[in-house]
């Protein structure tokens, strides 16, 4: 038996028991004729101590032989500790080691096993296995562990029945480019792996299976952005006979759970807003609504002067920053700097001072006097000592750089705050996207989603207009699930075939299943998605969710630990009949 107890299972009541214990040297202390080793494991830390007079001089004299992350088992006796550490559960308490046996020796680590280590990002990738031994990454995939049972538990106790779907498929588009694996038995063919598992879970819902959920690997070959992961996980969900209705009521019914299990909070009804109102208030489909600072639109008061910046514009829209009158000079400048940034993109920002004497300066004095600048105030809902940033442009990407200005100033001004929660729906999302550079139209969500009821005619006329059965969780700015009521009609999901660009032939090809499915009595049915990774880093207060994945791919999609990806060999290539000598 390797042990008897863990690393942080001792207290004073088991003060003269015989043990055993298991573990990790964590630090050695030697005074000359008393050795302290901590020793570690998953649960905690307990200090075992090796005494000459106590027990043997042999016995310390291999004490001392031990090194950092040596595995090591030991048997002794409990004793109370003559100093007591409060800080760990096991410090009232030591093992006076009578026995040790040396269950494998470590080189020296890369970097320290500490909650603050001195290892880079980098080094603690390459030796994930070391990094995961540090409390701050452990915890983290213990509390993903919590979540992913908790949602187990609520889904299944709903009647949700968990089935696996395949990962070597045809392509399931989300919007991404897909990973392809070469078939070896059938030469020239590539499978590709799911986006999601989208078309199966529609597929199980004409199975007549009702209730579907999955906890699922989902793979998307993008351009890294920052915090994506090409693989991530899926929380993906499918009902049939329901309508928006029962959708939004069941998972905000999971997220309910999810937040007062795991933390503590209790939320009523979470609020609804459509897209075009998310869009309008805060610029931002997935607003984080912890924070006002809300938009004032200011055409109709700041498009009567001579200033030709805001009389092209087609939408001049402000904020007012709290208590940001405080800002020097110097600061605004910074800001504006900021806000032109490529990233954020901004011509440049005007801004007011709202002095606290009830006055206004702005950066276009000379063109708007102070019964102008108070109903600019009065727009964004600016109180003295409030900063108004206004920026003027296109409507959508000023509405996106003045949304990307409103989350910078609530993240300086400490509002973001991560144990405060504020989940959204946002509902009524377009239907379809136009491809500015192509001119083509996508679909916003994905091809299966349905248009609101009575709208598919207008498809015909005016399609940038139709509105989707399309819905988002979004909590605290983040979207963390996103799904749709789904076509269910052979003839209507061809016709979102045809305006997405497929010719018949080509919807046949790649969606042939799906339709003909259809006509075998497919049932109405809808469904969504959370991003769990995402989710999970929420609920415990982060945002970065490669602190949560046990092991993730770096900024340029590198496994920098077993190094992938990684070339194949010539043998592999020939079983694959692949060349690789690619000619453009
Ligand atoms: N398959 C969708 C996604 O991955 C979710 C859904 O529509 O249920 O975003």
């Amino acid at each position: 038996m390797y042990r008897s107890h863990t690393c942080g299972e001792l207290r004073e009541a088991d003060v003269n028991k015989s043990v055993t214990l298991s573990g990790w040297v964590h630090k050695i202390r030697d005074k000359g004729f008393v050795a302290w080793v901590d020793l570690r494991d998953r649960y905690g830390i307990t200090q075992l101590v090796f005494d000459e007079d106590r027990t043997s001089s042999k016995l310390l004299e291999q004490a001392r032989t031990l090194g950092r992350e040596f595995v090591v088992q030991v048997q002794g006796k409990v004793i109370e500790r003559a100093s007591k550490n409060p800080n760990i559960p096991t410090g009232n308490i030591e093992v006076l080691v009578e026995e040790l046996t040396l269950l494998n020796s470590s080189k020296t680590p890369p970097f320290t096993i500490e909650n603050e280590t001195d290892g880079g990002e980098d080094l603690r990738m390459k030796y994930r296995y070391l990094d995961i031994r540090r409390n701050p990454v452990k915890d983290n995939l213990i509390f993903r562990s919590k979540v992913t049972m908790a949602v187990r538990k609520y889904l299944s106790e709903e009647g949700f029945i968990e089935v696996e779907t395949p990962y070597l498929i045809k392509s399931t588009p989300e919007g991404a480019r897909d990973f392809v694996v070469p078939s070896r038995m059938n030469e020239g063919q590539f499978y590709a792996l799911p986006q999601s598992p989208q078309t199966f879970k529609q597929l199980l819902m004409v199975g007549g299976l009702d209730k579907y959920f999955q906890i699922v690997k989902c793979f998307r070959d993008e351009d890294l952005r920052a915090d994506r992961q090409p693989e991530f996980t899926q929380i993906d969900c499918e009902m049939a006979f329901v309508e928006q209705e029962d959708i939004l009521n069941a998972f905000e019914g999971l997220t309910k759970y999810l937040l007062k299990e795991i933390n503590g909070v209790e939320i009523d009804k979470f609020p609804r807003m459509t897209f075009d109102e998310a869009m309008k208030r805060f610029g931002n489909d997935k607003p984080d609504i912890r924070f006002g600072m809300e938009f004032g639109e200011l055409n109709e008061v700041a498009q009567h002067k001579d200033f030709n910046v805001f009389n092209s514009a087609e939408l001049v829209v402000g904020i007012a920053v709290p208590s940001g009158n405080s800002y020097t000079r110097k600061e605004i400048d910074k800001l504006t700097d900021w806000v032109k940034r490529p990233q954020v993109g901004a011509k440049g920002m005007v801004y007011v001072r709202c002095n606290e004497d009830g006055t206004y300066r702005s950066s276009v004095d000379k063109f708007y006097d102070q019964n102008d600048l108070a109903n600019w105030a009065k727009k964004t809902e600016a109180k003295q000592g409030d900063l108004i940033c206004v920026l003027s442009g296109d409507a959508n990407k000023t509405r996106t750089q003045l949304s990307a200005l409103r989350m910078e100033m609530a993240e300086r001004l400490g509002l973001r705050k991560p144990d405060e929660f504020a989940p959204l729906w946002v509902i009524d999302f377009p239907l379809l996207e136009l491809d500015e550079e192509t001119g083509n139209y996508h679909a916003m969500h994905h091809p299966f989603t349905s248009p609101k009821p009575g709208q598919l005619e207008l498809l015909e006329t005016n399609p940038g207009a139709v509105r989707a059965n399309a819905y988002d969780l979004v909590l605290n700015g983040n979207e963390i699930g996103g799904g749709s009521i789904r076509i269910h009609d052979k003839e209507v999901q061809g016709i979102m075939f045809k305006h997405l660009g497929f010719t018949p032939e080509e919807a046949k090809a790649q969606f042939g299943f799906l339709m003909d499915a259809f006509q075998y009595g497919a049932p109405p049915h809808g469904g969504i998605a959370f991003g769990l990774d995402r989710l999970v880093a929420i609920l415990g207060g982060q945002e970065t969710i490669r602190d949560f994945i046990a092991f993730p791919k770096n900024n340029s999609g590198r496994d920098v630990m077993i190094d992938a990806p990684a070339p194949i060999d010539k043998e592999q290539l020939k079983e694959l009949n692949l060349k690789l000598d690619i000619q453009s």
